[in-house]
C-alpha cells in the first residue's frame, strides 16, 4: 500500500512539472475521437465521392491502406498537407527534370476548359508514338481506358526499347532511405507498373472506344479548344479543334500504329537527396493474379465490400501507421487496438 502511494505521489510530481495531464491510450484515442463515417451503406466510394474514373495511383495508395485513401476524401486539407511534404516535393521535382531532359524544348500552353486539360495530354500521346515507334526514349507517356468497367488514366516514367529489342516501361521511385524498399512498400510500385501495362497494351491492340472515353472523363466532344491550344495544336500540324475531333485522330495514330504489348516492366530506385541509383528491379508480369487483385481493388470503389486498414498486429503493416497523418483519428486503428486489448486481456484471464 505503501509503495503504490509513493508512485502516485511522484506521478503527480511529474504531471505538475510537465504542465500536461497523463492519459491512458484509449482516453487518448477517444479524446481525438473523429465522426467520420469510412463507409455508408447504398452508396459506393465512386458515387460518394463523385468519381467517374480512378487515377493509376490512387490503386497504389489503395494497395497501402484503404482506410488512408477514405481519410485523403473526407480530410482533404491535410491530404494537401501530406503532399507538401518535402519529401514528396523533391520526388515530383526530380521527375519533372527527367522530363525536361528528354523534352527539352517543352512548351507552357494555358488552357481553359477540362476538355483543353485531358485534350493536352493527348496531343502529348499522340506526338510520342511516333517516336516511341521510332525507337526513341519517351517520358510521361499517357496510358488511359477500361478496365473491369473502371476507366482509369495514368502516366508511364519512362518507355523505351531495350538493346536487345524488348519495349520496356520503367517507374522511377525516389526514396529518403538510401535502400531499396521493403516488401509492402514495394507491393504498390509493382501493381502500378503492371496496371500500366494492361492499359498500353489494350490501347496499341485497339480496344479503345471514343464513346467511353467521352462518357467514363464526362467531357464535351464539340467543346473548341481555347485560342492558345488551338495555336498550338496547329503549330503541331493538328487539324483537331474539338475534343471530338482530337479523340478521332488519336484512334487513328493508334490504330495504324505498329507499337507492340510492353515487353519488360522496371522500377528504378533513386536516393531523393543524393539522386544516386538504389537499384532495378524487373517485376514480373502475372496477367491472371494482376486481374484478381484489381478485381478486388474495384470490389471497394464499387461498395460490393468494406474498406481494409492496416492490420497493427502484422509487423510487417504496422509501422504504416505511425508514418500516417491519420493515426491520431483513426476509426479502423483504434478499433483494432481495443480488440487486440479486449483480447489480450482474455486471454491473460
Ligand atoms: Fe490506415 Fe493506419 Fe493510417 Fe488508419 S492510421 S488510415 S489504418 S495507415
Amino acid at each position: 500500500g505503501q509503495s503504490l502511494a509513493k508512485k502516485e505521489e511522484r506521478i503527480d510530481g511529474q504531471i505538475k512539472k510537465r504542465g500536461h495531464k497523463v492519459v491512458a491510450p484509449f482516453e487518448r484515442l477517444s479524446n481525438n475521437r473523429s465522426t467520420v463515417t469510412l463507409s455508408v451503406p447504398d452508396q459506393s466510394p465512386m458515387e460518394r465521392f463523385s468519381k467517374h474514373h480512378l487515377n493509376v495511383t490512387q490503386l497504389c495508395e489503395q494497395s497501402w491502406c484503404e482506410i488512408k485513401v477514405v481519410y485523403g476524401f473526407l480530410k482533404p486539407h491535410m491530404k494537401r498537407r501530406e503532399m507538401r511534404r518535402p519529401a514528396v516535393m523533391t520526388g515530383a521535382s526530380i521527375h519533372l527534370a527527367r522530363e525536361l531532359e528528354a523534352n527539352p524544348d517543352a512548351v507552357t500552353v494555358v488552357v481553359h476548359t477540362r476538355e483543353d486539360r485531358e485534350a493536352l495530354k493527348l496531343i502529348n500521346l499522340i506526338q510520342m508514338v511516333p517516336a516511341l515507334e521510332a525507337g526513341q526514349l519517351v517520358r510521361e507517356f499517357p496510358v488511359l481506358g477500361v478496365l473491369d468497367g473502371v476507366f482509369f488514366l495514368g502516366v508511364v516514367d519512362e518507355l523505351y526499347c531495350s538493346k536487345s529489342g524488348d519495349l520496356v516501361l520503367s517507374e522511377l521511385k525516389t526514396r529518403s532511405h538510401n535502400s531499396l524498399p521493403h516488401p509492402a512498400q514495394a507491393k504498390g510500385h509493382s501493381l502500378q507498373v503492371g496496371v500500366y501495362k494492361l492499359l498500353f497494351d489494350s490501347m496499341v491492340q485497339g480496344s479503345m472506344k471514343r464513346d467511353q472515353l467521352l462518357h467514363f472523363l464526362k467531357l464535351r466532344p464539340h467543346q473548341a479548344f481555347g485560342s492558345e491550344l488551338q495555336r498550338y495544336a496547329q503549330k503541331l500540324d493538328l487539324l483537331a479543334v474539338t475534343f471530338g475531333d482530337l479523340v478521332d485522330h488519336l484512334l487513328v495514330v493508334l490504330h495504324f500504329s505498329n507499337l507492340q504489348p510492353i515487353d519488360k516492366l522496371c522500377l528504378e530506385y533513386r536516393h531523393q537527396s543524393s539522386g544516386v541509383l538504389i537499384g532495378n528491379r524487373e517485376v514480373e508480369f502475372e496477367e491472371t493474379q494482376l486481374r484478381a487483385e484489381l478485381r478486388d481493388y474495384l470490389a471497394f470503389w464499387r461498395g460490393e465490400r468494406e474498406p481494409h486498414g492496416v492490420d497493427i498486429e502484422d509487423i510487417e503493416e504496422a509501422w504504416k501507421c505511425r508514418m500516417c497523418p491519420y493515426e491520431e483519428s483513426c476509426e479502423w486503428r483504434r478499433n483494432r487496438l481495443q480488440e487486440v486489448m479486449v483480447d489480450g486481456s482474455k486471454k491473460a484471464k
